[in-house]
C-alpha cells in the first residue's frame, strides 16, 4: 500500500474526493480566502484535470475543444501545491483512522474531508441497456464514445428530451448523425418549459432535421452485440447505431453511505455543508440540503462559498438554498426558464406571442410578484425577470409593460447601462459560474480590470457559454464610465458582423464546406463577399477541410493568384525553391539560362538565401516556370501566405563550430513544410550552433543547435516591427524538431486570424498558451502534428508545374491583346 508522505509542515490536511466543478470551486474559494491554510490532496475518478462539465455539449457539437473547457490546468495544481490523484477514485473512507483509500491503494490521512462526488446518470433498466453503443452523457469519455460512433454517420436515438438530451441531439446532428429524440412527456423540456414554448422548440428542432417523438415509451433496446434500434411500447421501431440515455441523474452518495454518514436522496448537509460527521463536508450534486438536491452549477457554487468560508474560519451566514434558472445551450435557440410557471390556483399569467419572430414569453404572477417565467426566442430579459423573482419584488407598477422587458420598465429609460447599474450587488450575472454583480464590480475596481477578457480571467464571469458577455460589458462600462473602451468585436469586414474567430469556429461547428455555405449560414450581408473576406474565408475553409475543400483561386490576392510577385513596374519576380538555401550547378545553369532566354534584367540573392529573377513579363511566366521545372525546381511560394524559406548556416557539415547538421535539418524542414497555406507568410531558419549565423531568432520558427540538441524559438519577425523570438522549448532529437515544428505550424494554422503573423498572434494569446498545447501536452502535440502531415498530403502540389505543363488558369497569363483577339 502506498502512503502519501507526511507533511513537512504542520498544516491541517484537507482531502477532496471529486475533481469536478463543485469540489474544485470550493478549493479555489479556500485558496482565495486562506491560501496557506491547508495541505490539499484531491482524488478524481476521471483521468484528467478538472473541466467545465456544462461545456460537454459544445465539445460534442464541435464548437469547443477539450483545451477550451479545462478549468484548472496541471500547472495550476502544481502552483498551488495541490496533490492531484487523477484517474484514481477513492473506494473507502475509514472514519475511525481518518484516512481515505483509493483504488490504486493510496492511503491518505485527512483532518478535514470534502466529498464532491457529483451524480450518476440514470440508466433505465430496459432490456438491451447494456448493449455496446448505449451511452450516458456525463463525462469526456461519454463524448469520446459518441464522437467515435458519429464519425460513421448513421442513426442515433436520444432517450430523454430534457436539457441534456436535446443538447446531445443537436451535438450528434452537428456531427453528421440523423437523430431521433424519444421523450416520455407530451412536450420536450417539460420541467423547464410550458407546452407552448415546448412546441416552438420541437418545431425548431424539426427544422434542423431532428425528429422529436413525444409520449414515446421505450420498451426495449434492440441488438445482438451492438445496438441496432429502439422499440417503443406501441411497437414502433427506430433504427439506431448509438443510443444516448439522458433521463436524469442520481446524487452519488455511495461512498458516504458506506462510511456511515447520513444519506437520504443525497448526502445530508447543514448550511455550512457539514455532513453528519463534523470533520466531513460535502458540496455539489451529491448533497441534499434542506431536503433539496440540485443539478445545476449556480447552487453548487453558492455551496462552495459557504463551505470555503467555514473551512477558512471566516464568519458566514451559510448557504440558504437556491432558486434556479436554466438556459438551453444550443447555438441559435434561445430558451430561458425560471421558477414555478405551472400556473393555476391564485396565479395570473402575462403572455406575449410574436409568431412571425418566433418569440414567446410567459410570466406567472402571484400576489403581484413573479413566480416563474418562460421565454423562447428572445431571452435577453431572462436575468431581469429572474432577479425580480428572487427579490420577490412587487411588480404591480410594471405590469403594463412587463412583457416587453426591462427596456420599457419605468426608470431605466431603455438604457442598458442604467439597467445594469440599477441591479443589486447580489444579482446573478453569470449563471454558468454563479457570479454576481458585486463580485464583478469589486474585481473591476480593486484589480483595475478594463476588458472583458480580464474580467473573465479574474472572475470566470462569461468564461463558459458566453451568453452573459453583453451584461458583463455593460457592467464594465457602468463601472469605468468614460475610461471604458468596449472590446472591439471587429467584424472581418462590412459584409458580416462575425469576427475572424467566430467564423473559424462556425465553419467547423456547422461543417460549412464552401464559400456560399458560409455566406448563407452566417448571413453575409453582401451577395458574394469582398476582397477582404473572400481570401480569409478561402484560407479558413482550406485549413478546416484539407483535401476536401477546393481552393478558390479567384479569392486570392494577385501574387498568390499568379504565383509570382508583382513589382512596381507591373512585371513579376520569380523565386525558385532551393531547399534549405542549398543549390547546385545544374540549378544555377537553369537560372542563368532562363535569365538569358527571357531577357530578365535583374538576378538577386534574397534575404532568405534564394535567387530572385526580377522583371519577368506576365505572359512569360508559364514558360519561365516550365524551364525551371525542367531543372527540377519548384515554386518558392515567395508571394504566398505560406511557408516561404528555411534559411540555414553551413553547420556541422562544414563549420568548425557547428554542433549539429543545420543544412540537412533545414532541407528536411523545408521538404516537410513547403506548400502549406498559412494565415500569413511564414519563415524558418536553422543555425548549427548558438553563434546563430542563420539569424534564426527573428524567424517565425527558429532552430538553434546546442551541445545537447536544439533550441526551438518562435514568434520572431524581421519586418517593420522587429521582434526577437521567444524560446518555445529545448529538444534533443532531430525527430522532435520536426514534430514540434509541424505541431507549432498547425496550431498557428488552426488558431491565428487570417493575415496575422506569428509575432502578433503569440503576443495576443501568450507564449504560455502555445507551450501548453505544443510542449506540455504530448498527446495534443502528436495530434497537431498528425493533422499537419495529413493536410500536407494534398497541399504539396507545385503550382508552377500545374500552370506550366497542365495549363491551369491559362487565361490569367494571356496578354490583353491576345484575349481581345480571341
Ligand atoms: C452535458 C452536461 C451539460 C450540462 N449543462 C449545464 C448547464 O448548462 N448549466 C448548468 O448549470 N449545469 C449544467 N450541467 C450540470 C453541471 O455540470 C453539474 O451540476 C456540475 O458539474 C456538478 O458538479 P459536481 O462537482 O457536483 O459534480 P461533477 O462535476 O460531476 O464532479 C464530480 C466528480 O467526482 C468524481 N468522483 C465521483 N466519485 C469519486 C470517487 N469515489 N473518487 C474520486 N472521484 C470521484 C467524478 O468522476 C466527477 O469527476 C450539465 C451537465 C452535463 C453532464
Ligand atoms: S551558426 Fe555556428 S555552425 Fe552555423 S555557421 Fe555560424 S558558427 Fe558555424
Amino acid at each position: 500500500m502506498n502512503h502519501v508522505p507526511a507533511a513537512l509542515t504542520k498544516k491541517p490536511r484537507l482531502v477532496v474526493i471529486g475533481n469536478g466543478m463543485a469540489g474544485m470551486r470550493t478549493v479555489e474559494e479556500i485558496l482565495g480566502r486562506a491560501p496557506d491554510k491547508y495541505e490539499i490532496t484531491v482524488f478524481g475518478a476521471e483521468p484528467r484535470v478538472n473541466y467545465n462539465r456544462i461545456m460537454l455539449s459544445p465539445l460534442l457539437s464541435g464548437e469547443k475543444e477539450f483545451d477550451d473547457i479545462v478549468i484548472n490546468t496541471a500547472e495550476w495544481y502544481q502552483e498551488n501545491r495541490i496533490h492531484l490523484f487523477s484517474g484514481d477514485p477513492v473506494i473507502e473512507i475509514d472514519r475511525t483512522r481518518k484516512v481515505v483509500i483509493s483504488r490504486s491503494g493510496t492511503e491518505t490521512a485527512y483532518d478535514q474531508l470534502l466529498l464532491a462526488t457529483g451524480s450518476d446518470p440514470i440508466m433505465i433498466p430496459v432490456p438491451g441497456h447494456k448493449l455496446s453503443g448505449v451511452v450516458t452523457f456525463r463525462d469526456v469519455d461519454d463524448v469520446d464514445t459518441m464522437l467515435k460512433t458519429a464519425a460513421n454517420g448513421g442513426p442515433a436515438v436520444v432517450i430523454g428530451g430534457g436539457l441534456l438530451g436535446l443538447e446531445a441531439a443537436v451535438g450528434l446532428q452537428a456531427r453528421g448523425m440523423s437523430v431521433t429524440v424519444l421523450h416520455l412527456a407530451g412536450h420536450v423540456m417539460e420541467r423547464q418549459l410550458d407546452p407552448s414554448a415546448g412546441y416552438l422548440l420541437a418545431q425548431e428542432l424539426g427544422r434542423r432535421g431532428i425528429n422529436v417523438i413525444t409520449e414515446a415509451d421505450t420498451a426495449e433496446i434492440v441488438g445482438t452485440d451492438c445496438v441496432t434500434g429502439v422499440r417503443l411500447k406501441d411497437g414502433r421501431m427506430i433504427p439506431a447505431d448509438l443510443v444516448v440515455m439522458a433521463v436524469g441523474i442520481r446524487p452519488n452518495g455511495r461512498l458516504a453511505a458506506d462510511a456511515g454518514l447520513t444519506v437520504e436522496r443525497g448526502i445530508v448537509v447543514d448550511d455550512v455543508m457539514t455532513t453528519s460527521d463534523p470533520d466531513i463536508f460535502a458540496v455539489g450534486e451529491c448533497v441534499q440540503h434542506r431536503g433539496q438536491c440540485y443539478g445545476l452549477v449556480a447552487p453548487l457554487f453558492e455551496m462552495a462559498k459557504s463551505c470555503a468560508d467555514h473551512l477558512a474560519e471566516i464568519a458566514t451566514n451559510g448557504y440558504a438554498g437556491s432558486v434556479t434558472s436554466t438556459k438551453l445551450k444550443v447555438t441559435g435557440v434561445d430558451v430561458f426558464s425560471a421558477g414555478d410557471f405551472s400556473g393555476g390556483g391564485e396565479t395570473e399569467e402575462i403572455v406575449f406571442r410574436d409568431a412571425g419572430r418566433g418569440v414567446y414569453k410567459r410570466i406567472v404572477l402571484e400576489d403581484g410578484r413573479i413566480k416563474g417565467a418562460v421565454l423562447y426566442g428572445d431571452t435577453s430579459d431572462g436575468g431581469w425577470y429572474f432577479q425580480l423573482m428572487k427579490d420577490a419584488q412587487d411588480v404591480t407598477e410594471l405590469r403594463d409593460t412587463l412583457a416587453f422587458g426591462q427596456a420599457f420598465a419605468g426608470g431605466s429609460a431603455g438604457n442598458p447601462l442604467d439597467a445594469v447599474a440599477a441591479l443589486p450587488d447580489d444579482a446573478e450575472i453569470c449563471g454558468c459560474n454563479g457570479i454576481c454583480k458585486g463580485t464583478i464590480v469589486s474585481a473591476i475596481t480593486e484589480k483595475g480590470l478594463t476588458t472583458l477578457d480580464e474580467v473573465k480571467g479574474h472572475t470566470k464571469a462569461s468564461a463558459s457559454c458566453g451568453s452573459c458577455s453583453g451584461l458583463v460589458e455593460n457592467l464594465l462600462a457602468a463601472t469605468l464610465g468614460g475610461d471604458y473602451q468596449a472590446a472591439a468585436v471587429k467584424p472581418i469586414c462590412t459584409c458580416t458582423d462575425h469576427d475572424h474567430d467566430n467564423v473559424r469556429r462556425l465553419i467547423k461547428a456547422k461543417e460549412l464546406k464552401s464559400m456560399p455555405a458560409v455566406m448563407q449560414e452566417l448571413e453575409w450581408k453582401s451577395s458574394d463577399g469582398c476582397h477582404v473576406c473572400r481570401p480569409a474565408l478561402n484560407y479558413y475553409l482550406l485549413a478546416a477541410w484539407p483535401g476536401e475543400y477546393a481552393d478558390h483561386g479567384a479569392s486570392r490576392f494577385i501574387n498568390e493568384r499568379v504565383h509570382a510577385n508583382i513589382q512596381k513596374d507591373g512585371t513579376y519576380s520569380v523565386v525558385p525553391r532551393m531547399w534549405g538555401g542549398l543549390t547546385n550547378p545544374r540549378e544555377l545553369r537553369a537560372i542563368a539560362d532562363v535569365a538569358d532566354k527571357f531577357n530578365i534584367p535583374t538576378v538577386k540573392v534574397t534575404g532568405g538565401q534564394r535567387i530572385d529573377l526580377l522583371g519577368v513579363k506576365k505572359e512569360d511566366l508559364p514558360a519561365v516556370w516550365a524551364d525551371l521545372n525542367a531543372a527540377g525546381m519548384v515554386s518558392g511560394h515567395a508571394y504566398g501566405k505560406s511557408l516561404r524559406t528555411v534559411k540555414s548556416c553551413v553547420g556541422q557539415e562544414w563549420c568548425r563550430f557547428g554542433t549539429q547538421m543545420s543544412m540537412s535539418m533545414a532541407v528536411d524542414l523545408e521538404k516537410m513544410t513547403w506548400g502549406s497555406w498559412m494565415p500569413h507568410k511564414f519563415k524558418m531558419a536553422v543555425s548549427g550552433c548558438p553563434r546563430n549565423c542563420a539569424e534564426a531568432t527573428i524567424k517565425d520558427f527558429g532552430v538553434v543547435a546546442t551541445d545537447g540538441g536544439w533550441d526551438l524559438h518562435v514568434g520572431g519577425n524581421g519586418g517593420i516591427h522587429v521582434r526577437a523570438t521567444e524560446l518555445l522549448c529545448k529538444v534533443t532529437t532531430d525527430q522532435e524538431v520536426k514534430e514540434y515544428c509541424g505541431a507549432f505550424i498547425q496550431l498557428y494554422r488552426e488558431e491565428a486570424r487570417y493575415l496575422e503573423r506569428t509575432a502578433p498572434w503569440i503576443e495576443r494569446v501568450g507564449l504560455k498558451h502555445v507551450q501548453e498545447r505544443v510542449v506540455d501536452d504530448a498527446k495534443n502535440r502528436a495530434a497537431l502534428f498528425e493533422r499537419f502531415m495529413e493536410s500536407q498530403k494534398t497541399a504539396q502540389v507545385d503550382p508552377w508545374a500545374e500552370r506550366a505543363s497542365q495549363g491551369v488558369d491559362a487565361h490569367e497569363f494571356k496578354s490583353l491583346s491576345l484575349i481581345a483577339a480571341e
